[in-house]
Protein backbone atom coordinates (compact mmCIF):
# COMPACT_ATOMS: atom_id res chain seq x y z
CA UNK A 1 0.00 0.00 0.00
CA UNK A 2 0.92 3.35 -1.16
CA UNK A 3 1.79 5.48 2.03
CA UNK A 4 -0.08 8.86 1.16
CA UNK A 5 2.16 11.70 3.38
CA UNK A 6 0.00 13.92 5.22
CA UNK A 7 2.28 17.17 5.62
CA UNK A 8 -0.05 19.28 7.59
CA UNK A 9 0.16 15.97 10.04
CA UNK A 10 3.80 16.27 10.35
CA UNK A 11 3.77 20.09 10.56
CA UNK A 12 1.21 20.14 13.64
CA UNK A 13 3.87 17.89 15.32
CA UNK A 14 6.54 20.42 14.88
CA UNK A 15 4.38 23.11 15.92
CA UNK A 16 3.57 20.79 18.92
CA UNK A 17 7.87 20.42 19.49
CA UNK A 18 8.02 23.77 18.96
CA UNK A 19 6.62 25.08 21.45
CA UNK A 20 8.69 23.74 24.01
CA UNK A 21 11.28 25.86 22.83
CA UNK A 22 8.52 28.81 22.63
CA UNK A 23 7.95 28.41 25.65
CA UNK A 24 11.65 28.11 26.96
CA UNK A 25 12.26 31.77 25.16
CA UNK A 26 9.59 33.27 26.80
CA UNK A 27 10.48 32.59 30.08
CA UNK A 28 13.85 34.16 29.15
CA UNK A 29 11.78 37.15 28.38
CA UNK A 30 12.52 36.38 24.12
CA UNK A 31 9.05 36.17 22.14
CA UNK A 32 10.45 35.05 18.58
CA UNK A 33 9.21 37.48 15.93
CA UNK A 34 9.21 37.52 12.28
CA UNK A 35 8.66 40.56 9.58
CA UNK A 36 6.97 39.90 6.28
CA UNK A 37 7.58 42.15 3.59
CA UNK A 38 5.55 42.51 0.32
CA UNK A 39 6.78 44.29 -3.00
CA UNK A 40 4.30 43.16 -5.23
CA UNK A 41 0.54 42.91 -6.67
CA UNK A 42 0.79 39.13 -7.77
CA UNK A 43 -2.65 37.37 -5.62
CA UNK A 44 -0.71 34.12 -5.33
CA UNK A 45 2.37 36.26 -3.47
CA UNK A 46 -0.47 37.92 -1.00
CA UNK A 47 -1.92 34.34 -0.62
CA UNK A 48 1.68 33.33 0.70
CA UNK A 49 2.54 36.63 3.11
CA UNK A 50 -0.69 36.18 4.78
CA UNK A 51 -0.29 32.11 5.19
CA UNK A 52 3.09 33.46 6.79
CA UNK A 53 1.52 35.72 9.10
CA UNK A 54 -1.57 33.20 10.07
CA UNK A 55 1.18 30.34 10.71
CA UNK A 56 3.05 32.93 13.15
CA UNK A 57 -0.18 33.66 15.18
CA UNK A 58 -1.09 29.95 15.39
CA UNK A 59 2.45 29.16 16.89
CA UNK A 60 2.48 32.09 19.36
CA UNK A 61 5.55 34.35 16.82
CA UNK A 62 4.94 37.83 16.19
CA UNK A 63 3.91 38.81 12.85
CA UNK A 64 5.17 42.15 11.78
CA UNK A 65 3.72 42.91 8.00
CA UNK A 66 5.24 45.57 6.01
CA UNK A 67 3.54 46.62 2.57
CA UNK A 68 5.21 48.36 -0.37
CA UNK A 69 3.87 49.73 -3.36
CA UNK A 70 5.06 47.30 -6.51
CA UNK A 71 5.92 50.80 -8.28
CA UNK A 72 7.64 52.28 -5.70
CA UNK A 73 11.34 53.05 -6.10
CA UNK A 74 13.88 50.08 -5.15
CA UNK A 75 15.40 51.95 -2.42
CA UNK A 76 12.18 52.16 -0.27
CA UNK A 77 12.58 48.53 -0.33
CA UNK A 78 16.25 48.77 1.31
CA UNK A 79 15.10 51.01 3.37
CA UNK A 80 12.92 48.65 4.95
CA UNK A 81 15.30 45.48 5.12
CA UNK A 82 17.78 48.10 6.65
CA UNK A 83 15.37 49.32 9.29
CA UNK A 84 14.09 45.53 10.27
CA UNK A 85 17.89 44.57 9.87
CA UNK A 86 18.72 47.20 13.08
CA UNK A 87 15.68 46.93 14.50
CA UNK A 88 16.51 44.35 18.06
CA UNK A 89 12.77 43.14 18.59
CA UNK A 90 12.88 41.81 14.96
CA UNK A 91 14.29 38.49 14.93
CA UNK A 92 13.79 37.17 11.04
CA UNK A 93 13.48 39.13 7.77
CA UNK A 94 11.35 37.14 5.11
CA UNK A 95 10.64 39.71 1.54
CA UNK A 96 8.52 37.85 -0.34
CA UNK A 97 9.72 36.99 -3.72
CA UNK A 98 9.52 37.41 -6.80
CA UNK A 99 10.18 41.02 -5.95
CA UNK A 100 9.39 43.52 -9.06
CA UNK A 101 11.68 43.75 -11.99
CA UNK A 102 13.00 46.95 -11.36
CA UNK A 103 14.44 45.79 -7.74
CA UNK A 104 17.49 43.53 -8.41
CA UNK A 105 16.94 40.27 -6.32
CA UNK A 106 19.88 39.78 -5.84
CA UNK A 107 20.82 42.53 -3.76
CA UNK A 108 17.53 42.60 -1.68
CA UNK A 109 18.79 38.55 -0.41
CA UNK A 110 22.35 40.16 -0.05
CA UNK A 111 20.93 43.10 2.25
CA UNK A 112 19.44 41.39 4.69
CA UNK A 113 21.49 40.79 7.49
CA UNK A 114 22.58 36.75 7.61
CA UNK A 115 21.57 36.25 11.06
CA UNK A 116 17.84 37.38 10.65
CA UNK A 117 17.89 35.46 6.91
CA UNK A 118 15.06 32.83 8.23
CA UNK A 119 14.97 31.52 4.17
CA UNK A 120 18.62 31.19 4.04
CA UNK A 121 19.13 32.84 0.83
CA UNK A 122 21.86 35.47 2.02
CA UNK A 123 25.08 34.39 0.38
CA UNK A 124 26.79 33.84 3.89
CA UNK A 125 23.95 31.28 4.86
CA UNK A 126 24.76 29.31 1.25
CA UNK A 127 27.71 29.20 1.79
CA UNK A 128 27.44 27.60 5.58
CA UNK A 129 24.65 25.04 4.13
CA UNK A 130 27.53 23.87 1.21
CA UNK A 131 30.30 23.55 3.62
CA UNK A 132 28.28 21.32 6.10
CA UNK A 133 27.85 24.45 8.89
CA UNK A 134 24.10 25.23 8.28
CA UNK A 135 22.68 28.29 10.41
CA UNK A 136 19.38 28.46 8.72
CA UNK A 137 18.79 25.70 6.34
CA UNK A 138 16.40 27.08 3.24
CA UNK A 139 12.43 25.96 4.44
CA UNK A 140 11.11 23.91 1.50
CA UNK A 141 14.51 21.38 1.45
CA UNK A 142 14.49 20.99 5.02
CA UNK A 143 10.94 20.79 5.73
CA UNK A 144 11.20 17.91 2.51
CA UNK A 145 13.83 16.27 4.55
CA UNK A 146 11.60 16.22 7.50
CA UNK A 147 9.02 15.28 5.84
CA UNK A 148 11.10 11.68 4.11
CA UNK A 149 12.70 11.59 8.16
CA UNK A 150 8.97 11.21 9.48
CA UNK A 151 7.84 8.73 6.41
CA UNK A 152 10.42 6.71 7.35
CA UNK A 153 11.89 7.04 3.97
CA UNK A 154 16.04 6.13 4.25
CA UNK A 155 18.31 8.91 2.74
CA UNK A 156 21.34 6.85 3.54
CA UNK A 157 23.14 4.90 0.78
CA UNK A 158 19.39 6.12 -1.86
CA UNK A 159 19.42 7.23 -5.51
CA UNK A 160 17.75 10.62 -5.03
CA UNK A 161 16.63 12.49 -8.56
CA UNK A 162 15.91 16.03 -7.84
CA UNK A 163 13.95 17.57 -10.87
CA UNK A 164 14.66 21.56 -10.87
CA UNK A 165 17.77 23.58 -9.71
CA UNK A 166 16.32 26.42 -8.44
CA UNK A 167 18.15 28.54 -5.81
CA UNK A 168 15.39 28.02 -3.48
CA UNK A 169 14.56 24.32 -4.26
CA UNK A 170 16.46 22.13 -6.22
CA UNK A 171 20.14 22.89 -5.38
CA UNK A 172 19.66 23.64 -1.68
CA UNK A 173 17.52 20.23 -1.50
CA UNK A 174 21.19 18.54 -3.53
CA UNK A 175 23.03 19.73 -0.72
CA UNK A 176 21.06 18.80 2.29
CA UNK A 177 21.12 15.56 0.58
CA UNK A 178 24.36 14.70 -0.08
CA UNK A 179 25.30 15.60 3.36
CA UNK A 180 27.60 13.80 5.59
CA UNK A 181 24.65 13.90 8.15
CA UNK A 182 21.52 12.50 9.48
CA UNK A 183 19.14 12.86 6.57
CA UNK A 184 21.71 12.96 3.88
CA UNK A 185 24.15 10.48 2.58
CA UNK A 186 22.25 9.91 -0.63
CA UNK A 187 23.67 9.56 -4.31
CA UNK A 188 22.14 12.87 -5.54
CA UNK A 189 21.57 13.50 -9.36
CA UNK A 190 19.95 16.87 -10.27
CA UNK A 191 18.22 17.94 -13.20
CA UNK A 192 16.86 20.58 -14.98
CA UNK A 193 15.35 21.81 -18.62
CA UNK A 194 18.40 20.51 -20.36
CA UNK A 195 18.41 17.24 -18.56
CA UNK A 196 18.74 14.46 -21.86
CA UNK A 197 15.69 11.63 -21.25
CA UNK A 198 14.47 12.78 -17.78
CA UNK A 199 12.93 9.02 -17.36
CA UNK A 200 16.16 7.19 -17.31
CA UNK A 201 16.93 9.52 -14.46
CA UNK A 202 14.01 9.17 -12.27
CA UNK A 203 13.17 5.68 -12.93
CA UNK A 204 16.75 4.93 -11.28
CA UNK A 205 15.68 6.76 -8.31
CA UNK A 206 15.12 5.72 -5.06
CA UNK A 207 13.51 8.73 -4.34
CA UNK A 208 12.02 11.88 -6.74
CA UNK A 209 11.63 15.15 -5.62
CA UNK A 210 9.91 16.73 -8.60
CA UNK A 211 10.28 20.77 -7.82
CA UNK A 212 10.15 21.67 -12.10
CA UNK A 213 7.35 23.85 -11.66
CA UNK A 214 5.64 22.02 -14.57
CA UNK A 215 2.16 20.73 -14.10
CA UNK A 216 2.15 16.73 -13.96
CA UNK A 217 5.85 16.52 -15.65
CA UNK A 218 6.18 13.56 -14.12
CA UNK A 219 3.76 10.41 -14.03
CA UNK A 220 3.50 7.01 -13.37
CA UNK A 221 5.58 5.60 -16.33
CA UNK A 222 8.84 8.06 -15.09
CA UNK A 223 9.15 6.02 -12.13
CA UNK A 224 10.28 2.09 -10.97
CA UNK A 225 8.20 0.27 -8.09
CA UNK A 226 8.52 1.33 -4.37
CA UNK A 227 9.97 4.91 -5.03
CA UNK A 228 9.29 7.22 -2.74
CA UNK A 229 7.75 10.72 -4.30
CA UNK A 230 8.05 14.26 -3.31
CA UNK A 231 6.10 16.53 -5.02
CA UNK A 232 7.09 20.27 -4.88
CA UNK A 233 5.13 21.56 -7.60
CA UNK A 234 2.09 24.13 -6.81
CA UNK A 235 1.06 25.27 -10.48
CA UNK A 236 -2.46 26.48 -11.25
CA UNK A 237 -4.18 25.39 -14.21
CA UNK A 238 -7.12 26.99 -15.86
CA UNK A 239 -10.17 24.61 -15.28
CA UNK A 240 -11.14 25.13 -18.93
CA UNK A 241 -7.71 22.65 -19.92
CA UNK A 242 -10.01 20.19 -19.09
CA UNK A 243 -7.88 17.34 -17.52
CA UNK A 244 -9.75 13.98 -17.13
CA UNK A 245 -12.07 13.92 -13.95
CA UNK A 246 -10.30 11.09 -12.44
CA UNK A 247 -6.71 12.63 -12.37
CA UNK A 248 -8.54 16.12 -10.54
CA UNK A 249 -8.50 15.21 -6.86
CA UNK A 250 -11.05 16.30 -4.45
CA UNK A 251 -9.00 18.45 -2.85
CA UNK A 252 -8.89 20.86 -5.93
CA UNK A 253 -13.05 21.35 -5.62
CA UNK A 254 -12.94 24.51 -4.21
CA UNK A 255 -10.25 26.27 -6.58
CA UNK A 256 -12.22 24.86 -9.28
CA UNK A 257 -15.27 27.05 -8.50
CA UNK A 258 -12.83 30.08 -8.92
CA UNK A 259 -11.69 28.50 -12.43
CA UNK A 260 -8.66 27.38 -11.63
CA UNK A 261 -6.75 24.45 -10.03
CA UNK A 262 -3.89 23.58 -8.25
CA UNK A 263 -2.02 20.75 -9.41
CA UNK A 264 1.72 19.49 -8.54
CA UNK A 265 5.11 18.50 -10.76
CA UNK A 266 3.67 14.95 -10.35
CA UNK A 267 0.65 13.03 -12.02
CA UNK A 268 -0.77 12.09 -8.54
CA UNK A 269 -2.84 9.13 -9.41
CA UNK A 270 -0.16 7.48 -11.58
CA UNK A 271 2.72 7.97 -9.74
CA UNK A 272 0.74 6.65 -6.45
CA UNK A 273 0.18 3.67 -8.29
CA UNK A 274 3.90 2.87 -8.05
CA UNK A 275 5.37 4.64 -5.04
CA UNK A 276 5.87 2.88 -1.96
CA UNK A 277 5.06 6.73 -0.36
CA UNK A 278 3.99 10.16 -2.31
CA UNK A 279 2.71 13.58 -0.92
CA UNK A 280 0.05 15.07 -2.33
CA UNK A 281 -0.75 18.82 -3.54
CA UNK A 282 -1.82 20.11 -2.25
CA UNK A 283 -1.09 19.20 1.96
CA UNK A 284 2.46 17.94 1.23
CA UNK A 285 5.00 20.07 0.92
CA UNK A 286 3.46 23.33 2.00
CA UNK A 287 2.82 23.18 4.71
CA UNK A 288 6.21 21.99 5.90
CA UNK A 289 7.45 25.16 4.04
CA UNK A 290 6.02 27.14 6.33
CA UNK A 291 6.74 25.23 9.70
CA UNK A 292 10.31 25.22 8.89
CA UNK A 293 9.90 29.19 8.53
CA UNK A 294 8.99 28.71 12.03
CA UNK A 295 11.61 27.14 13.27
CA UNK A 296 13.77 28.99 11.58
CA UNK A 297 12.42 32.04 13.27
CA UNK A 298 12.59 30.50 16.63
CA UNK A 299 16.00 29.35 15.92
CA UNK A 300 17.15 32.84 14.98
CA UNK A 301 15.55 34.42 18.75
CA UNK A 302 17.74 31.62 20.33
CA UNK A 303 20.86 32.50 18.05
CA UNK A 304 20.11 36.50 18.62
CA UNK A 305 19.51 36.49 22.46
CA UNK A 306 21.66 33.88 23.19
CA UNK A 307 18.95 31.43 24.50
CA UNK A 308 19.83 27.54 24.71
CA UNK A 309 16.96 25.65 23.74
CA UNK A 310 16.18 21.88 22.21
CA UNK A 311 15.14 22.80 18.68
CA UNK A 312 13.63 18.95 17.57
P1 LIG B 1 12.02 27.59 -10.81
O1 LIG B 1 11.16 27.98 -11.98
O2 LIG B 1 12.92 28.60 -10.22
O3 LIG B 1 12.91 26.35 -11.25
C1 LIG B 1 12.37 25.28 -11.95
C2 LIG B 1 13.45 24.29 -12.27
O4 LIG B 1 12.88 23.19 -12.95
C3 LIG B 1 14.54 24.85 -13.19
O5 LIG B 1 15.79 24.40 -12.75
C4 LIG B 1 14.20 24.28 -14.55
O6 LIG B 1 15.33 24.04 -15.37
C5 LIG B 1 13.58 22.95 -14.18
N1 LIG B 1 12.61 22.48 -15.17
C6 LIG B 1 11.57 23.16 -15.69
N2 LIG B 1 10.91 22.40 -16.59
C7 LIG B 1 11.58 21.23 -16.64
C8 LIG B 1 11.42 20.04 -17.40
N3 LIG B 1 10.44 19.91 -18.30
N4 LIG B 1 12.28 19.02 -17.21
C9 LIG B 1 13.29 19.13 -16.31
N5 LIG B 1 13.50 20.25 -15.55
C10 LIG B 1 12.66 21.28 -15.75
O7 LIG B 1 11.01 26.99 -9.75
P2 LIG B 1 11.16 26.82 -8.14
O8 LIG B 1 12.28 25.92 -7.83
O9 LIG B 1 11.07 28.13 -7.51
O10 LIG B 1 9.79 26.07 -7.84
C11 LIG B 1 9.47 24.82 -8.43
C12 LIG B 1 8.03 24.49 -8.11
O11 LIG B 1 7.87 24.36 -6.71
C13 LIG B 1 7.03 25.58 -8.53
O12 LIG B 1 5.80 24.95 -8.93
C14 LIG B 1 6.81 26.37 -7.26
O13 LIG B 1 5.55 27.01 -7.22
C15 LIG B 1 6.88 25.26 -6.24
N6 LIG B 1 7.27 25.68 -4.89
C16 LIG B 1 6.54 25.17 -3.88
C17 LIG B 1 6.89 25.47 -2.59
C18 LIG B 1 6.08 24.87 -1.49
O14 LIG B 1 6.26 25.25 -0.34
N7 LIG B 1 5.22 23.91 -1.77
C19 LIG B 1 8.00 26.37 -2.26
C20 LIG B 1 8.77 26.79 -3.41
C21 LIG B 1 8.40 26.45 -4.68
P3 LIG B 1 16.31 25.22 -15.89
O15 LIG B 1 17.15 25.59 -14.70
O16 LIG B 1 17.10 24.58 -16.96
O17 LIG B 1 15.42 26.33 -16.34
Amino acid sequence: MTHVIDGNEIADEIQVELQDCIDDLETAGVTPSLATVLMSDDDASETYVSMKQRACKEFGIDGIHHELDASAPAEELFDTVDTLNDDPDVNGILVQMPVPDHVDNASILRRIDPSKDIDGFHPENVGRLVAGDPRFKPCTPSGIQKLLGAADVETNGANAVIVGRSDIVGKPMANLLVQKAAGGNATVTVCHSRTADLGTKTRQADIVIAAAGTPELIDGSMISDGTAVIDVGVNRVDVSEQRSEDSRRESDQSNTEKGYEIVGDVHFESAKAKASAITPVPGGVGPMTIAMLMYNTVKAASIQHNVEIDLP
